[in-house]
Parts: structure tokens; C-alpha cells; sequence
């Protein structure tokens, strides 16, 4: 893992290096016109954010232009070198950029003085690096696209126009990324999600998702392997409120915490808020837990809800169903001695390989977050669960990374970074350990002395948000869900009307067998319906001419293009039902 984090830090700094290019560049090209306000590097690459000067307007038409500034400057090989100057001087250099002059004050009022890089001897920006030894070192970049952001990500600040860009150490490696990301483009989960009516979205309801009702059947079948799951291993399932009082959310401290992105609200006699919609599913759990007393004998107590919760995103932030303000949190809160605390953690990694398996995602690697400067809860109390997790990935040997001091205030906590077939990352399930809670809310439970203590409380999602494992699914699979989640599992396409009444009949014993049928009665052509089905990417298509009336068959063919000819009903079924019920990835001999 070390060798990958030194070569990302690497990676990060040519990034943030090129970002200086383009700032350069743009300056270079609208001299008084292109007002620099910030841009960090990404996982992905670099941004930009500038405000502009007059009436111009920068668009992806300009890109060919900036991108031979740039490279003009990566020729010129020019030094990065560091300066660090007093406050008051650098507010002269940077006279007429009221962003800079933000920072600055900041800076000012922390009592620091400034630091600014020099690109050459023209052009220098306020920043504290670090650099590339000389704009030389950057091998290959390209610009990507232009967006609006707000400035520092408020709605109540102006709007700047951003430059996405991306750069790498070779060209190889910039075209690979390219290609991957012209994938990701048709296989953005918003498209296909409108083009198989499986969900939409209305200015009716900002960010939200309306599911279609084949849309609304994957929810079902994803809600329903949840359930299996937990079932199986011991959880109890719940429904907590919606809404809960004001008070409930001073209590666990959401209040202070999270209370911008708290949907508050105000009951028809109050004359201020005086309830909120819930943001997460804890504070509801706990109300459960204190419900009666607890002992030692009743743990580990595991119980879990598939709850609906509201975040309110800044729009910048929103993104299809991978990021809506309303989602469904399969939350769960395992109550435990910490004793118990190491054996429930591998049940739970356990469990999300398991989860994972079954979708056909592969973990990168997990990430342990560590004790912050600010915390709660004593060092002995930290060290024990921070040892524990230690443990925890020796014996288990996972791929990890240890992130040092960047753990929540209330507890340490394991995060899930998986990988999906282009490559990306994505971080889904989170185990957390909370100090805080049990304290705030004075959880207790009887130990077998008869004394009372508090109870080691783990908070844990599997999918994360189910509305974003989803979109991640699909993007992954490129819209071709496994059989088990796909809406419509088996079409038949009756070559003439003739067949209609015998595909009648097929349908029906389909339907009756559990499988997802439907039947295409259109007039158009069979390599019309087909390419249709294929389009919508069904699993199976059951093609019905005379021969396969007289033979009572089925011909059948795959999404995946194989031709299985002519099968008998009773085959189809029980190959379609075996398939559907191992919840396999693939279909027949694939
Ligand atoms: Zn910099
Ligand atoms: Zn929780």
C-alpha cells in the first residue's frame, strides 16, 4: 500500500502542478480579463474555479486554445519557485482578486504569514504547494470540461466557471483514462435509468428520484437480498419515525453537527422549529434500545432499518440516484461488550464481502481512520478499539490504508473502497464505532456481575445508500442488472399474430413460475423486436414461430448475443429459476 500512497501523493502534486498551468494559460490569453479564485488537484485530475472580467464567456470551444498556452509554458520549462512574503505584500500582489484577498485575511487573522509560488518569473499564485520542480515534468494533461461552481461550494456566493482537466505521467496512461471515461459516459446511470424507464427526475421535487415501476422492482429485489441477509445473521429489522423532535437531535448532538443539511420543521401550533426529518437512522435505534432494559445475555443486540432518510445536498453536490437529497440508508446499530467488540467486527466485513460478492464488485481496499485531535471518549477507551481494529486487519489480511487522525470525534471507524469494471473506486460500506452516542443518550446494560455499564455501540452500512450501490451497479454492469434484479427478465416476441395465442400461454406459465414476463403484441418486424429488447437489455428473449407452436418450444437468446435455439418450456424455466435464485452474474454458459 505504501508504494501506491507515494505514488499518488506524486501523482497529486503533477495535478495541482498543471492546475498552475492553466491558470497561467488563461491569464496569458484574456490578460485583465480571467480573475484566478482557486483550484485543488482531484482523484481524478485538477480543477479550476475563475471569475471573468466583462462579458467573457469560457467554453469548451476554447479548450484547443488553452490547452496550447499550456503546453507552450510546459516548454518553457519554467521553475516553480517558493517565496514567502509578509501578508500586507502579498495583498498588493494579489490587488483586484477579491478571492485572494479572502484568503488572505484568513491568513492574516491566524497570525501566519503567506506563501506564493512563482511559475518563471511572471506569474506567481498564492499558494503553499507543494510543486514540480519545473512545469517541464508534465507529460500529459487534457481539459475536460467547464461547469458552474459556487464560490467555496455556497449557494449564497457568486457563481464561477469551473475547468475540469486531467493530466498523468504518460500518454498511455492519459488515453487509457480518456477511453474509460468516454465508457462512463454511456454508461451514466441517469441515462440509462431514463432510457428503461426505470426512474426520472422533476424540478417538483430538486434532486429526488421518482421510481417508474420497473425501477421501483430493482429497489424491491434489493431491499428483499437485504432482508435475506440480514435475516440469516441474527438482525432484528425495525421502522423508526420519520420525524423526531428537536430535542431528540440536541441530544445525540446533530443539532450542532449537522444541522445544515437537517430539513427542519415546524408543527402547525409551534412558532419555531420544533422537529426535524431524520438524517440518519440512529437517533430513532436508540429510542428503541432504551425502550426496555438490556442485559449482557441479550448481546450482541443487532438491529437494523432500511430508513428513509433527508439530507439537504447543495445542488453543486447532487448527482442523479448516486447522490439525491432523499435515499434509503440500510443503516444498522450492533450493541455489544467489549469483549464482543473484534468477533462482531469480522462478522460484519464478513458480511460485506458476502454483499459485495453477490454484485460482483471487488474491494480495493479498506481504510481505517484513526483517534482526531478532537475527540471524546478517554485514550484508554480509543487505544483498546483502535488496537482491536488493528488486529482486526492483520488477521484478516485485507488490502488497507491507514488514514491517522482522520476518524469521526465520537470513534474510529473502517471504510469500504471498492473497485468497479472501469476502474474506479467507490466507497460504500462504513463501520463506525461510536463513543459518543451511548453517552448522550446513557445507554446502559446489566453485566453478569449485576452492575450496569454502557454498551459499545457500532453503526454500520452495507450498501451505504441503496438509491448509490445502485447507480453503481448499473454504471458497472452498464445497465445489464444480474437476472435476479432485472425488471423484466424473459420477452416473447411471437413472430406473427398467428402465435399469439400460444405465447399467451408461455406468458402465463412464465408468470406463474415467478418469472418477470412480458410479451411484445407489436406489428413490427422480429429483427425489430429483437434489436428492442436487446436495447433494453432483457436477459431473455423468447422468439415463438410456427415451428416452436408445432414443437411447443421456445427459441431462446440471450442479451449477451448467444443463440440457444429451440427449448422446451419446462427447460427454459428451470434454467431461468436456477439462475434467478443463485442470484448468478451471468446467464447460460457465461
Ligand atoms: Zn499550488
Ligand atoms: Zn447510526
Amino acid at each position: 500500500m505504501r508504494k501506491k500512497q507515494d505514488e499518488d501523493k506524486q501523482l497529486e502534486i503533477m495535478r495541482h502542478s498543471c492546475e498552475h498551468v492553466l491558470t497561467q494559460a488563461m491569464i496569458k490569453l484574456w490578460p485583465g480579463q480571467i480573475i484566478a479564485a482557486m483550484g485543488p488537484a482531484t482523484d481524478q485530475g485538477f480543477y479550476f474555479d475563475f471569475d471573468t472580467k466583462g462579458d467573457l464567456k469560457i467554453s469548451e470551444a476554447d479548450f484547443p486554445k488553452i490547452e496550447a498556452e499550456m503546453k507552450k509554458i510546459i516548454k518553457k520549462d519554467f521553475l516553480f519557485r517558493k517565496e514567502k512574503i509578509p501578508v500586507k505584500k502579498a495583498q498588493k500582489l494579489f490587488a483586484g482578486n477579491s478571492y485572494k484577498q479572502e484568503w488572505l485575511a484568513e491568513i492574516q487573522e491566524k497570525g501566519q504569514g503567506s506563501i506564493v509560488f512563482w511559475t518563471g518569473d511572471k506569474f506567481v499564485d498564492l499558494c503553499t504547494g507543494p510543486h514540480l520542480k519545473s512545469t517541464g515534468e508534465i507529460e500529459a494533461f487534457k481539459l475536460l470540461s467547464v461547469a458552474g461552481a459556487y464560490w467555496r461550494g455556497s449557494e449564497k456566493n457568486k457563481m464561477l466557471t469551473r475547468i475540469y482537466g486531467t493530466c498523468f505521467p504518460t500518454h498511455k496512461e492519459l488515453d487509457e483514462y480518456l477511453n474509460k471515461l468516454e465508457e462512463a459516459k454511456k454508461r451514466d446511470h441517469r441515462k440509462i435509468g431514463k432510457q428503461l424507464d426505470w426512474f426520472s427526475f422533476h424540478p417538483a421535487a430538486p434532486a429526488d428520484i421518482f421510481w417508474h415501476h420497473k425501477g421501483w422492482i430493482i429497489m424491491r429485489e434489493m431491499y428483499q437480498y437485504w432482508r435475506e441477509v440480514h435475516q440469516r445473521k441474527n438482525y432484528q429489522e425495525v421502522r423508526t419515525p420519520e420525524i423526531l423532535t428537536r430535542k431528540t437531535w440536541d441530544q445525540s448532538g446533530h443539532t450542532s453537527f449537522f444541522l445544515e443539511k437537517m430539513y427542519r420543521v415546524l408543527s402547525p401550533e409551534a412558532k419555531e422549529w420544533d422537529l426535524a426529518i431524520k438524517p440518519m437512522n440512529c437517533d430513532g435505534g436508540i429510542l428503541i434500545y432504551k425502550s426496555k432494559p438490556r442485559s449482557y445475555k441479550d448481546f450482541p443486540l443487532k438491529m437494523g432499518e432500511l430508513g428513509v432518510v433527508h439530507r439537504y445536498e447543495a445542488s453543486g453536490e447532487t448527482l442523479g440516484i448516486l447522490r439525491p437529497r432523499e435515499f434509503t440508508q440500510d443503516d444498522a446499530h450492533i450493541y455489544c461488550t467489549p469483549d464482543q467488540v473484534k468477533d462482531e467486527l469480522k462478522k460484519v466485513i464478513d458480511l460485506c464481502f458476502e454483499v459485495y460478492d453477490t454484485f460482483g464488485l471487488k474491494l480495493d481496499h479498506l481504510e481505517l481512520s484513526t483517534r482526531p485531535e478532537k475527540s471524546i471518549g478517554s485514550d484508554e477507551i480509543w487505544e483498546r478499539a483502535e488496537n482491536i481494529m488493528r488486529q482486526v486487519l492483520k488477521e484478516t489480511k485485507i488490502p488497507h490504508q491507514i488514514n491517522e487522525g482522520e476518524g469521526a470525534f465520537y470513534g474510529p471507524k473502517f471504510d469500504f473502497h471498492l473497485n468497479d469494471s472501469l476502474d474506479r473506486t467507490w466507497q460504500c460500506a462504513t463501520i463506525q464505532l461510536d463513543f459518543a452516542q451511548p453517552e448522550n443518550f446513557e445507554l446502559e446494560y446489566t453485566t453478569a456481575k449485576g452492575t450496569k455499564e454502557r454498551p459499545v455501540m457500532i453503526h454500520r452500512v452495507l450498501y451505504g445508500s441503496v438509491e448509490r450501490f445502485l447507480g453503481i451497479i448499473i454504471e458497472d454492469c452498464a445497465g445489464n442488472l444480474p437476472i435476479w434484479l432485472t425488471p423484466v427478465q424473459a420477452r416473447i416476441l411471437p413472430i406473427t399474430e398467428k402465435q399469439v395465442k400460444y405465447s399467451q400461454e408461455v406468458l402465463a406459465q412464465l408468470k406463474k413460475e415467478g418469472i418477470r414476463a412480458e410479451m411484445d403484441e407489436s406489428s413490427q418486424t422480429l429483427s425489430y423486436k429483437i434489436r428492442g429488447g436487446q436495447l433494453e437489455k432483457i436477459p431473455f428473449l423468447l422468439i415463438i414461430g410456427e415451428k416452436e407452436v408445432e414443437a411447443k418450444q421456445v427459441a431462446v437468446r440471450q442479451r449477451d448475443g448467444q443463440d440457444l435455439g429451440g427449448k422446451s418450456l419446462p427447460w427454459f424455466i428451470k434454467k431461468a429459476k436456477e439462475l434467478i435464485k443463485s442470484k448468478s452474474l451471468g446467464l447460460v454458459n457465461s
